[in-house]
């Protein structure tokens, strides 16, 4: 049995101006992909794998129409080179905007079906911050998504839409979709599966799974900074049955639209001030303070100074801030050399919209693996030492640290441009802060402006009823 492997995976905020362009996607292509960590457990007997190509961002603004129109004309292109055949495996992310086009991932997905033919099998895993739409779900037969945020399901979310594919096709058993939109739009961070009520929403998932005729049970928080029509949450649930299917899809729906007031952030959350009057009078360190606005992973686009700034005006002393992309500013580091005193304008690199900051800084550390953008410096100004990335990026995990020789833990006060901690990090917060700032990816949900998306829809509209009403992907209706 032939099955192709690809797709498109990223998060794009349409409230950010910086657009995505070709260079801001790791691309694995043909063997590569295979051999990758990311798809390396595609294994299965008697498969053939057909590795087309796949295309990966940290989540920023919207894509450029030329950068996908290119990956989308070779993904096709390479899938046309290996017809027929008989299973197509597409792993996305599912909350792609591209400029001037609606619902990419519907463009991206009903162009493949139409390459491969109605015979095939099409089933694509997804992240549960992905927006769903009828078009998406009329051209599959198998839909998965994590079941976690943080994402630590990433490769378990990936085997079961595999698993499901491939099993598909030995039983020549084609499975359906039902979907259950659900008008609430809240943020990742207020529906982590850490904390209530997303917890126990989610933990009930695996459940449904086991009941007769259904296959595979998801709720989709979607993304809300995407102000495009099908922005939406929805329950989503891959069947063999499809009156099974129709009801679970309206339970979890229902589940999430009446949980809906109970979601709240996880950790102490408020506007900075505030945050950092208790991260000076703290007694235990480190004190994580997330940077929620500009979080590069939820859509940021990761360059503001506003922590740094508010950090320098109160002459805080053993913050470590982590960090700001800033091309212009680690380029004059690293003309001025390790060691060398500089003045440097940092923030507002790629959004001119927020404010610079000037300082004077020490050149502690500069970070050259080979590209230029992949440059970092490490500078010090009074009692912040702050880092500076050539691309956006973020600094979640432990060894983006170890590698700049900076110790996460043994500061008195960490910043970083987050959400919900990392899974790296969550665990040595002592405490764990969250910053309402400002940026593209604002966590003040109702002032967001809303241009485009479908209403009425919570917390933007509060006084409207909601009953799920599932509906069948077009391939399952006789
Ligand atoms: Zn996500």
């Amino acid at each position: 049995m032939r099955i192709a492997v690809g797709g498109i995976h990223t998060e794009c905020s349409t409230y950010s101006p910086v657009l995505m362009t070709v260079e801001d996607f790791r691309v694995l292509r043909g063997g590569d992909l295979l051999a990758s960590e990311y798809f390396g457990f595609l294994e299965a007997a008697g498969v053939e794998h057909l590795p087309l190509m796949h295309a990966r961002a940290v989540p920023g603004g919207p894509v450029s129409r030329v950068a996908y129109e290119a990956f989308k004309t070779e993904f096709l292109d390479r899938l046309k080179a290996v017809l027929p055949v008989d299973g197509l495996y597409l792993a996305m992310h599912g909350a792609v905007n591209v400029e001037g086009m609606d619902d990419a991932e519907g463009d991206w997905i009903a162009a493949a079906r139409s390459v491969v033919g109605e015979g095939c099998v099409v089933a694509a895993s997804y992240d549960l911050h992905g927006n769903v739409s009828q078009r998406i779900i009329d051209q599959l037969d198998i839909f998965a998504a994590y079941r976690t945020a943080p994402h630590i399901d990433v490769r378990e979310t990936m085997v079961r839409a595999w698993s499901l594919l491939v099993n598909a096709l030995k039983s020549g058993k084609r499975p359906g979709i039902a979907w259950s939109p659900v008008p609430v739009l809240w943020p990742g961070e207020r529906t982590s599966t850490e904390d209530e009520p997303a917890k126990s929403l989610y933990r009930a998932l695996p459940e449904i799974d086991q009941r007769r005729g259904i296959l595979d049970a998801n709720l989709m928080i979607g993304y809300v900074w995407a102000d495009e029509p099908r922005a939406t949450a929805c329950a989503v649930v891959t069947a063999t049955d499809k009156q099974a299917a129709v009801c679970e899809a309206e339970k979890i729906a229902l589940s999430y639209w009446e949980a809906r007031n109970h979601f709240v952030f996880g950790p102490v959350t408020g506007p900075l001030d505030a945050m950092l009057d208790i991260a000076e009078n703290a007694s235990t360190g480190p004190v994580i303070l997330a940077d929620s606005a500009d979080n590069p992973t939820g859509g940021g686009v990761g360059d503001r100074a506003d922590v740094l700034k508010a950090l320098l005006d109160r002459g805080f002393d053993g913050a470590l801030v982590a960090g700001i992309t800033d091309p212009p500013a680690v380029a004059a580091c690293f003309a001025a050399g390790e060691d060398a005193r500089i003045k440097l304008r940092i923030g507002g690199a790629l959004d001119p919209s927020s404010a610079p900051v000037a300082i004077e800084a020490e050149v502690v550390l500069l970070y050259d693996p080979g590209p230029a953008d992949e440059r970092q410096a490490v500078i010090k100004a009074g009692g912040v030492t702050v880092v500076l990335a050539a691309r956006r990026r973020p600094y979640h995990n432990i060894a983006d640290f170890e590698r700049l020789r900076l110790d996460p833990r043994s500061v008195r006060i960490l910043v970083v441009k987050s959400g919900y901690l990392s899974p790296e990090l969550a665990p040595i917060a002592n405490p764990n802060l969250m910053a309402l700032t400002q940026g593209v990816v604002n966590q003040d949900i109702e002032r967001l402006v809303s241009e485009r998306r479908a209403r009425p829809a919570f917390p933007f509209d509060r006084d409207f009823d909601y009953t799920p009403r599932a509906r069948l992907s077009a391939r399952w209706q006789d």
